[in-house]
């Protein structure tokens, strides 16, 4: 029989109220033994280990309190007695923890999210059953490794595609036009789907993580005032804007979006829209286009990772580096390594070999107390001594 871990963290599935009722109640008042007490017909599936982190409602959920979920549950399943995890969540961020667990957790074993519309208190309570079943998943030899999953009314989610569509019906979740990847009955498990996007232990986000750095999500609606991006932008590194459409907003916002850029607030275009895709950045007839295509051509720039060019934006100290080694590493650059900047971690997987060649080579050195500030702007000064040092390099 395995072994699973409940990691439970509160919400509706652990909430009580008027014997009976579904509204009004609290969400996050009992602990998860007495959850697994309603089930006893579990002990014939699994072995359950429970590890009670928090009891919140899943609104105080906090990037603090993730970092805490994602640490907690790499360190249970490093156990080799262990095979898998479900954590109890409140539905109404359950789709945005998801996300996160579903990049950042590095671990092949199965980690199922469930949670409950109603609380336990209520007639038809319906969280007993989906963390009968999301056990049952997580024991499934065909969970292993297909990225976080979610478990609810009878439905098998990724966590990556997940979304609450109901606030009020057991069935709250939905995966909109990518379908679901399977159907539970009872104990049975149905695969029919899994995702081709890179998850848990693929991503570049599996690392250690010690902090999350401040991004805001501006919504674009009629009217907005860009006022907020300003706003926004006094006190978060980075503004991602869901824009009208396939990430549209108004020229208010344009022109706020430019200037803040300038000024090192990196922006990153997405849509209020859950369905379709946010295409490109690069304008028909616009002076740049033949640059770009040129410099794509002859392997010297790429794309951003969300299919957009970036065109608007300023250049990060890492992605300088990158067009500089493309540029430089036919032309006799020895390959001794580089220094080993104390941010190193920081360094995105595709930045490392040019930042480690071009500081061997002293094209491009750190800023101050041996750090490289990878994703800090390029300065116009900094940009004067690269284009300096490569010039020496170009035969
Ligand atoms: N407010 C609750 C929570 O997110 C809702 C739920 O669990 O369904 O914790």
């Amino acid at each position: 029989m395995k072994t699973i871990a409940i990691v439970a963290t509160g919400g509706t599935i652990a909430g009580t109220g008027k014997k009976g009722k579904t509204a009004a109640y609290h969400a996050g008042e009992i602990d998860i033994d007495s959850i697994i007490e309603t089930i006893p017909e579990i002990n014939e599936v699994a072995h359950i280990k429970e590890y009670q982190l928090m009891n919140i409602d899943s609104n105080e959920m906090t990037h603090e309190k993730w970092l805490i979920l994602k640490n907690n549950i790499e360190e249970i399943l490093s156990d080799d007695t262990i095979d898998g995890a479900v954590v109890t969540h409140g539905t109404d961020t359950l789709d945005e923890t998801a996300y996160f667990l579903t990049l950042t957790l590095n671990t092949p074993k199965p980690v199922v999210l469930t949670g409950a519309m109603r609380p336990a208190t209520a007639t038809s309570a319906d969280g007993p059953f989906n963390l009968y079943q999301a056990i049952c998943l997580a024991c499934h030899g065909e969970s292993y490794n297909r990225g976080v999953l979610a478990l609810f009314s009878n439905t098998i989610y990724s966590g990556r595609d997940i979304e609450k569509v109901n606030n009020f019906k057991i069935d709250a979740f939905d995966q909109r036009s990518l379908g679901c990847l399977g159907y539970m009955q009872d104990q049975e498990v149905y695969f029919y789907t899994q995702t081709s996007k890179i998850h848990t232990i693929k991503s570049r986000f599996n690392k250690r993580i010690d902090s999350i750095k401040s991004v805001a999500i501006a919504f674009y609606y009629s009217g907005a005032d860009a006022k907020i991006l300003y706003d926004l932008a006094s006190d978060h590194e980075g503004i991602v804007i869901a824009g009208s459409g396939s990430g549209n907003y108004s020229q208010a916002w344009l022109k706020a979006i430019e200037e803040l850029s300038e000024k090192g607030t990196i922006f990153v275009r997405s849509s209020r829209i859950s369905q379709g895709i946010v295409f490109d950045d690069e304008k028909d007839g616009e002076w740049y286009l033949g640059y770009i295509s040129a410099a794509r051509k002859n392997n010297i720039v790429s794309g951003k990772g969300d299919g957009s060019f970036g065109i608007g934006e300023a250049i990060s100290r890492q992605d300088a580096a990158v067009i500089l080694y493309n540029i430089l590493k036919n032309n006799g650059l020895s390959n001794d390594k580089g220094i080993d900047f104390a941010d190193s971690d920081m360094i995105s997987d595709y930045a490392i070999d040019a930042i480690n060649v071009l500081s061997a080579n002293s094209v491009i050195n750190g800023v101050g107390d041996n750090m490289f500030s990878p994703l800090g702007r390029l300065t116009r000064a900094e940009a004067a001594k690269l284009i300096f040092e490569s010039i020496k390099y170009i035969k």
